[in-house]
């Protein structure tokens, strides 16, 4: 896949000094490519462009750029194969998925291609017939976007869709472990017709591109998907120049399951959830509460769900589970299960990673988790699950909102009553009942407490990047209004 640059007001940025760093595969620990290292001087053409670009793109009427978006879309879907391909080879998860996730970053993108020309605002009832006033709804102005590692495509989509379908530039910096998926993704709305300057794509190092962009009177918004700790970083430097934010942090999404379910089909339903992406999904399925009636069935079944899995490199059509995508997460994984394990958990299956070269660890159950153990407080963010009993819905519910985070919550059973006391109770930004998909472009996906706030998607990703403009307008009569008047 050779080289990744930066791409910058319509063609590629080479740096003075031309420093890169190696991107490797995770399912062989080979290099596959080399990512370019963004100087200071690339980050001011990269403003510069997003200042230019912000002044043509806010001009361009909402259906145009609708249809520029829909182009994007189309484009996307038909690359489908193509960019799923090089996902697998630099994050790792089977090609199923991978190209799965580019279908799903072309919904998106074809949401907000829609989404563009609904930026309504309203007409007021004015207190004087002499007076018109209007409330319009303006794009913010550039926007810097962070992107992890973990969804190489959807993320970039949606964040680039989200701010181009307002009115937005937008200078993207995707993780420099996973930069050749970007690229396709930016590609696709290039080749689509957005303007030079519009859609800028810097590679470098987070500590260096994050504050000088966020610190830059160009920069008006910022868009972050990642840690906690690194958000609460942004936060504050976003805080210096009262800029708006849309931080989708970490999560730790609580499973409540209930012994009216058949616990059985419960467990495979949840395995083929928690085992997506290896389980390095922001709103994965992570602590198990099994009431009493039916925990051990449960866990039995999740077991055997977890076992069955074929876990292997993304590119073999077998394989049901890729590698983590870096040697952080396995090495993670290593010590949340010890410290489980030391603390009297009992371990169902996995627990060891693979030998041989890449970041494999497999599908691991730990049974009996206390809730001293650090991984039920700690996001694991890898095929690790934990699962522990309660026996009333009070305890389920201290339980599910025990923890900073609010991201995603789950929650199983047969009674509405107890489907809809839990929705009511849980505090998350997105709650499943008897079901594991909880974003859709059209639903808001994001999170309350320390899991950030702001939506992607939905009305609301739109509304993410537009700001209100209150115009009061003399319509009739000659004299200028009284001064002192507010
Ligand atoms: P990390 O906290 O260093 O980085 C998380 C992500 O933020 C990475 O993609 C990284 O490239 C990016 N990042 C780091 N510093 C940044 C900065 N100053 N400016 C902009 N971006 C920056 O840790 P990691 O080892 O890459 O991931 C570990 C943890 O991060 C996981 O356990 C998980 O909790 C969280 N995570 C969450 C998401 C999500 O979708 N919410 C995605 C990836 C990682």
């Amino acid at each position: 896949m050779e080289h990744a640059h930066s791409f910058i007001a319509g063609r590629h940025y080479l740096p003075g000094e031309l420093t890169a760093s190696p991107v490797y595969n995770p399912a062989n620990g080979q290099v596959i490519g080399q990512v370019d290292i963004i100087d200071t001087a690339g980050l001011d053409a990269a403003l510069q462009a997003a200042a230019e670009g912000f002044q043509k793109w806010k001009n361009t009427s909402a259906y145009e750029r609708g249809r520029i978006l829909q182009d994007a879309a189309r484009l996307i879907r038909a690359r489908k194969e193509s960019i799923g391909r090089i996902m697998t080879l630099e994050q790792g998860k089977p090609l199923a998925e991978a190209m799965g996730e580019v279908a799903t970053s072309a919904d998106n993108t074809e949401w907000m291609a829609q989404e563009a020309t609904r930026a309504y605002g309203r007409l007021l009832v004015p207190r004087s017939a002499d007076v018109e006033q209007t409330v319009r709804r303006e794009p913010i102005g550039p926007v810097a976007s962070f992107c992890p590692w973990n969804f190489p495509a959807l993320t970039p989509a949606r964040k680039i869709a989200g701010a181009l379908a307002a009115g937005c530039s937008l200078i993207l910096k995707p993780s420099e472990e996973t930069p050749f998926t970007a690229r396709e993704i930016v590609q696709a709305f290039i080749d689509a017709g957005v303007p030079d300057g519009v859609l800028n794509l810097v590679y470098g190092k987070s500590r260096h591109v994050s504050p000088y962009l966020i610190a830059s009177p160009v920069i008006r918004k910022i868009s972050f998907t990642g840690s906690t700790a690194v958000g609460k970083e942004l936060l504050e430097l976003a805080a210096k120049g009262v800029k708006r934010s849309t931080m989708e942090l970490g999560g730790h999404a609580p499973v409540i399951v209930f012994d009216d379910v058949d616990p059985v089909k419960a467990a495979q339903q949840a395995a083929a959830s928690k085992f997506r992406n290896a389980g390095q999904v922001c709103t994965s399925p992570t602590r198990f509460y099994v009431q009493a009636g039916v925990y051990k069935e449960f866990v039995a079944a999740f077991a055997e769900a977890a076992r069955s899995l074929r876990v292997g490199d993304g590119m073999d059509a077998s394989s049901q589970m890729g590698p983590l995508a870096n040697s952080r997460r396995v090495q993670a994984m290593e010590e949340l299960v010890d410290d489980a394990i030391g603390h009297g958990a009992r371990l169902e299956c996995g627990g060891a990673p693979g030998e041989g070269p890449g970041n494999f660890y497999p599908p691991t159950v730990l049974s009996n988790v206390p809730e001293t153990a650090r991984i039920m407080s700690e996001e694991p963010f890898g095929p690790v699950v934990p699962i522990a009993s309660f026996d009333t819905i009070e305890e389920a519910i201290q339980h599910a909102n025990a923890l900073p985070f609010g991201l995603a919550a789950y929650v199983m059973t047969r009674s509405l009553a107890r489907a809809s006391a839990m929705s009511n109770a849980i505090e998350a930004g997105m709650v499943a009942v008897n079901y594991f998909t909880v974003s859709t472009p059209a639903s808001p996906f994001g999170g309350v407490k320390e899991s950030g706030y702001g939506s992607e998607g939905g009305v609301e990703g739109l509304d993410a990047y537009l700001v209100t403009k209150s115009v009061t307008q003399r319509i009739a009569g000659d004299d200028l209004q009284p001064s002192g008047a507010a």
